[in-house]
């Protein structure tokens, strides 16, 4: 049996940091320095300089006032220091006694009583000064500073950083490959003295430059092979027309599609005609009609002899965003002896075992449900597209659970099918270029016609009866409101307390208006009876937790108020507000705020409610929200377990990312054993590409 040492603490603690391999070690760059290779005088030091002198203690005793500390007095022959330490041992006393001769480090302190350090690090004076900054890692307890300092010194001496980009790929921009590899990260470990910190410190600095080229590189990489691998997969091709169903669809519709619904169903059609399997996002603001583009694809499938499922995240929205498109399509089906099948998780046993039937046989040629239905054992006769709404997160996973729903082609090759996924929150071009790279997107950049703009006002929580005013003002005009408490995550009874008490609230406020609660606690049924008074125009005011569920479509409401607008995200503060504006009535929202305890509010929050006051544009939103949130929390990065970038920033770093966006094909196709050794290098196993 081969001998199996056990593994030391700071041992572990490297696997668990991540910093199992050489190449990890030597890419976990310093979080900062601190410049041991002077010694300065006293007398020429500045407060607040983080110094290293070398004195002699003139002076040391142990103080009881305020608190038990060892204030020892330093003499470097132009100033004294004083030292104060407010935990220590005898041996450190010993070693800080009158005489001693030491070097010290620590942030200086001026004042009345002249320079002082609070807990320095010291050792015995004397000794070569080291020629580089020292680096300071980002680590934890079990595993010290010195340690991990050996570690990455002895990794970034063994490490393999052999030149993996092509001598002959074009330079990137910003001199980032006039440095190579090996250099930026010898560099970047151990800065020479007279380097700029500001460089280092925003990343300017060519080291730097070239680790994020690198990253990029890596990414890029690993995105082309990832499309590269999904274009290799075939799909049912789907040719519109044979049945006429998309034609009488269309005919059915009680309004035109706006130029660029067309548009992007053309381009939606185009792709399902293909072999490979679409993998498509289509974006548009809220209200901006998608749900009609993906009937026209579903019609194309379902002409063709295939199923589509429609799918949104939850039941009540699956029930509302497709209600009307099957109120189109369901009488379009019947004369084809084809129908729609519902499968929810609230429904019962044996309804939901007829359904599933349907599906079997290929009956249900439009199936509809929440995510569940891909996710899950149905069995499909013949899934040709699957149909993603409010799909804000765009992984493999999705693709992945597509797999095998599909009947194989006619030759016995398996196929996969189509996917659409459908997102009012656009991602920012960047994110498009590196994240999704091997994503098509459909937008949509225009409204239907008729609707007019929300205007948003934010409001202080204090101000509440002014907005009960106008909430009076508009129910007087026959008009909707809708009214949104905040969820809060860790209690239910809390949010149920806001949402009761506001409800309460308002319907004292405004006798003879029905004001309705709508809660996440609330059984399915009873949800249902308050939608549909709702969106039957019989209830005035709707107050609600469920801030997804009120995916409503009712253009009679004109004013949306959300309530501790404050705790909400960006996104999801611009969902809530199209469920307004759907009509042609003056429309507005209302973001009430309310301070934290110290009277003022956080610094995102702000920026999240005056971007949300100075634009309608969904675009803008999310730019505004990638610059906010940083990539990490946009793209749910710990549930896709996509890589993130560790050094390059996708506000900032464009031209870097052009530069591998270019050459990651050329880079795959002409020198691949290169682009293998750098993906491995930087993604080891987190590739997406190994996954999908
Ligand atoms: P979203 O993009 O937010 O999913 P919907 O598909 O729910 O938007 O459409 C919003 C509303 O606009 C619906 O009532 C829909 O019937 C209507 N609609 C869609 N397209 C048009 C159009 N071209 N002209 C007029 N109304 C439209
Ligand atoms: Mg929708």
């Amino acid at each position: 049996m081969p001998e199996t040492k056990a593994l030391s603490e700071p041992q572990k603690a490297l696997i668990k940091m991540g910093l199992a391999r050489d190449i990890d070690l030597a890419l976990h760059i310093p979080l900062r320095y601190e410049d041991e290779t002077r010694i300065v005088k006293l007398r020429d030091a500045r407060e607040g300089d983080s110094a290293q002198i070398e004195a002699t203690v003139t002076d040391s005793q142990v103080q009881y006032r305020p608190r038990r500390q060892l204030v020892v007095t330093v003499d470097d022959g132009s100033d004294t220091c004083v030292l104060r330490f407010f935990s220590f041992y005898p041996s450190q006393q010993k070693a800080l006694a009158v005489g001693a001769r030491l070097r010290i480090r620590g942030e200086l302190k001026g004042g009345f009583l002249g320079w002082q350090m609070v807990h320095p690090t010291y050792r015995a004076a004397g000794g070569e000064l080291p020629q580089a900054l020292t680096p300071v890692y980002s680590t934890v307890a079990s595993l010290p500073q010195a340690y991990l300092r050996k570690a990455v010194a002895g990794a970034l001496a063994k490490a393999d950083l052999s030149e993996t980009v092509p001598a002959d790929a074009p330079p990137a921009p910003g001199k980032a490959t006039s440095w190579s590899l090996r250099q930026s990260l010898q560099f970047l470990h151990h800065p020479t003295p007279e380097v700029s910190l500001a460089a280092l410190e925003d990343r300017t600095h060519p080291a730097w430059l070239r680790l994020k080229a690198e990253e990029l590189l890596a990414q890029q990489l690993s995105q082309v092979q990832s499309r590269r691998a999904h274009d290799a997969l075939r799909a049912p091709a789907l040719v519109a027309g044979r049945g006429g169903l998309h034609e009488q669809l269309l005919a059915a519709l009680p309004f035109q599609l706006t130029g660029a619904q067309r548009r992007v169903s053309e381009e939606i059609a185009r792709n399902l005609q293909r072999e490979r399997p679409m993998h498509r996002l289509l974006q548009g603001d809220v209200g901006s009609g998608k749900t009609i583009v993906a009937a026209l694809a579903a019609a194309i499938a379902i002409d063709t002899g295939w199923q589509c499922a429609l799918m949104a995240p939850t039941e009540i929205l699956a029930e509302q965003h497709f209600r009307k498109l099957i109120g189109w399509v369901e009488p379009l089906l019947a004369p084809r002896g084809l129908r729609v099948a519902w499968l929810t998780g609230g429904q019962r046993k044996k309804e939901r075992q007829e359904m599933l039937e349907l599906v079997a046989s290929g009956e249900a040629a439009l199936v509809v449900g929440t995510h569940a239905v891909i996710q899950e054992q149905v069995q499909f006769k013949a899934l040709a597209l699957a149909v993603i709404d409010e799909q804000h997160r765009f992984g493999v996973e999705q693709r992945l659970a597509l797999r095998g729903k599909t009947r194989p082609h006619t030759d016995g090759d398996p196929l996969e099918p189509h996917l659409l996924m459908m997102s009012a929150t656009p991602i920012p071009r960047t994110l498009a270029m590196s994240y999704y790279a091997d994503l098509d997107v459909s937008t949509i950049d225009e409204l239907p016609p008729g609707r007019t703009p929300v205007v948003t006002k934010l409001v202080s929580d204090s101000r509440r009866e002014e907005v009960v005013e106008r909430i009076r003002g508009q129910v007087a005009q026959g008009r909707q409101v809708y009214w949104v408490c905040p969820l809060i995550e860790e209690s239910e009874t809390l949010d149920l307390t806001n949402a009761t008490a506001t409800h309460e609230a308002l319907s004292q406020a405004l006798p003879g208006a029905m004001v309705g609660l709508l809660h996440s606690r609330m059984p399915a049924p009873e949800k249902k009876a308050v939608m549909s008074l709702f969106t039957g125009g019989q209830m005035a005011v709707l107050v609600s937790t469920t801030v997804i569920e009120v995916g409503v479509d009712v253009p009679n409401a004109s004013l949306m108020v959300i309530e501790h607008a404050e705790r909400f995200g960006l996104s999801q503060l611009h969902q809530l507000r199209g469920r307004v504006g759907r009509g042609a009535a003056a429309s507005a929202c209302v973001l009430l705020y309310a301070a934290g305890d110290n009277g003022r509010l956080g610094e995102t929050a702000r920026a999240r409610l005056k971007a949300m006051a100075e634009t309608n544009d969904g675009f803008e939103i999310a730019r505004r929200d990638l610059e906010i949130r940083g990539p990490g929390e946009f793209l749910g990065a710990r549930q896709s377990g996509a890589p993130l970038l560790r050094f390059a920033d996708l506000a900032t770093d464009t031209a870097l990312l052009e530069w591998a966006r270019e050459l990651a094909p050329a880079m795959l196709d002409r020198a691949p054993g290169l682009a293998a050794q750098h993906v491995a290098r930087w993604l080891g196993g987190k590739s997406e590409y190994l996954k999908a």
